[in-house]
């Protein structure tokens, strides 16, 4: 007790550690204010542990765990994570990062003023819509088109404009949930309208349709069952029939495709998405999409199709409520125009993750294992699959070689490691699988590579006892 005494007596008091060299930077670097609540922070931690037997800390150790702590606080809540998962289009991870086009334009607009609501010819009031209008009807062949927050408020917004108090005809095999709490049946619920189910859950035919069809009806509504397919015995109605028959009776067909794939996806080895040109052609008088799916940009949802429709639509109040913000419409505009000088393969980093050549991902996975290996720690280049994911192309997969490492080479439980990496300041997200944890090439951006391997070379040296070097970025 007495030995303890003595131990807290010898500790340093608050301003002996801020008078220090160390000291005087943290309150540069930091504030008076919060260099003190550390320190102190600091002390009463030591405190504690002396009382419980620990050895005294040294002023250096107590300065070194005061620095800590400012780190930990001053880091951003919201901030770039690394996605080895090989999921391209994440939700939980923010779905598609943006090119560098698309980060320059947000970057220009964002730091002045911007002609966002102002036309400059005319030096009077403009529509901040006019900025991707024009390009998104050359890309899809629409007449006019509008953007919203995002494709969620794109679908709510146009059944409320187009159908509130009326009936919308949707198939039993659409009636979908998106995730996130997005459920088409609820959604049409929220904008007023009824909806008429026709048609099971695995075939609906145009006379399905047909027979649903009165004077209340608005409009047929088809919805891409984006996240799940349905096999075997199905049929469904080509939309050009869909249009068709809503045009003959003067209905609305609204298509919402969820994804906004503008490229044949076939072309690199996956199945068809459908396309917003190819149900602009087929007659959809309404089409909306998500811009941040296959599309590849910033949040937003994007609402295409014929003039008076869009009028309608744009008059809305809830218009107000689901506009567009002036970043994202700096960063959409980019992104759309990397698909007008035919090069969103090489600039969009979700198209190029889609894209990527197998040997060249092959490449990556044996260069990351020979530099592990060459640490001493034993990880393999092994075969595995790449998903699109947000609900695009389900079922569909790319071949990846991925690196694994093994349960048994591993000094500590698979989770425990993948916890580590999600915790460091710039936090890895893996997969674990049959005793394996995963890390996909494909969807880990290539500036990434360095700090990948170093995180797993700290983290499994920490464990293994061998001398492990210490940065600024190791911090949990
Ligand atoms: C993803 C999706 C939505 C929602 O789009 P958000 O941009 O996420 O709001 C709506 N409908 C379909 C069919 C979808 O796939």
């Amino acid at each position: 007790m007495n030995m303890d005494q003595e131990q807290l007596r010898l500790l340093p008091s608050v301003d002996e550690l801020l008078q220090s060299h160390t000291g005087q930077q943290l309150i540069h670097q930091y504030s008076r204010a919060m260099a003190l609540r550390a320190v102190r922070t600091s002390i009463a931690q030591a405190r504690a542990q002396i009382r419980n037997g620990a050895p005294r800390p040294s002023s250096e150790e107590l300065l070194m765990a005061a620095e800590h702590m400012l780190e930990l606080l001053q880091r951003p809540n919201l901030r770039l994570v690394i996605n080895a998962t090989g999921v391209i289009i994440n939700t939980n991870l923010g779905r598609a990062p943006l090119s560098q086009e698309a980060l320059q334009a947000v970057q220009r607009v964002a730091g002045g003023y911007s002609n966002l609501e102002y036309a400059l010819e005319a030096g009077e009031r403009g529509s901040r819509h006019a900025h991707v209008a024009a390009l998104l009807c050359e890309l899809t062949g629409a007449e006019a088109a509008l953007v919203t927050n995002n494709n969620a408020a794109a679908v709510l917004l146009a059944l409320s404009a187009l159908a509130a108090g009326r009936e919308v005809v949707i198939s039993r095999g659409q009636l979908v949930e998106i995730g996130g709490g997005f459920r088409v049946p609820d959604v049409m619920r929220q904008s007023g309208c009824q909806l008429v189910e026709v048609g099971t859950t695995n075939r609906t035919r145009l006379s399905d349709y047909q027979a649903a069809i009165n004077e209340r009806t608005a409009l047929l509504l088809s919805v891409h069952p984006s996240n799940f397919q349905i096999t075997g015995f199905t049929e469904s109605t080509p939309l050009s029939a869909m249009a068709e028959l809503a045009h003959q009776h003067g209905l609305l067909l609204m298509d919402d495709l969820g994804s906004g794939c503008l490229l044949a996806s076939e072309r690199y080895g996956l199945g068809h998405e459908p396309m917003p040109q190819e149900s602009i052609a087929a007659g959809a008088d309404v089409v909306c999409f998500s811009g941040d799916k296959l599309l590849g940009g910033p949040q937003a949802g994007v609402l295409l199709g014929n003039a008076e429709a869009l009028e309608r639509i744009a008059r809305h109040p809830l218009m107000r409520a689901v506009r567009i913000d002036k970043m994202t419409l700096a960063a959409l505009e980019a992104t759309l125009r990397h698909y007008q000088r035919d090069e969103a393969e090489t600039h969009i980093p979700i198209w190029r993750m889609i894209s990527a050549s197998p040997a060249k991902i092959a490449s990556r996975a044996t260069s990351w294992t020979a530099k592990l290996q060459q640490h001493g720690i034993k990880a393999r280049p092994q075969h595995g699959e790449s998903t699109i994911g947000g609900g695009s192309l389900p079922g569909d997969t790319l071949p990846t070689t991925l690196l694994a490492l093994d349960a048994g080479d591993v000094p500590m439980p698979l989770d425990e490691l993948a916890k580590r990496l999600r915790l460091r300041s710039t936090p890895i997200i893996v997969r674990i699988l049959r005793g394996k944890l995963l890390l996909d090439p494909r969807t880990v951006l290539e500036e990434q590579d360095k700090e990948l391997l170093q995180a797993l070379m700290e983290e499994l040296w920490e464990e293994s006892g061998l001398p492990q070097k210490i940065t600024a970025q190791n911090e949990r």
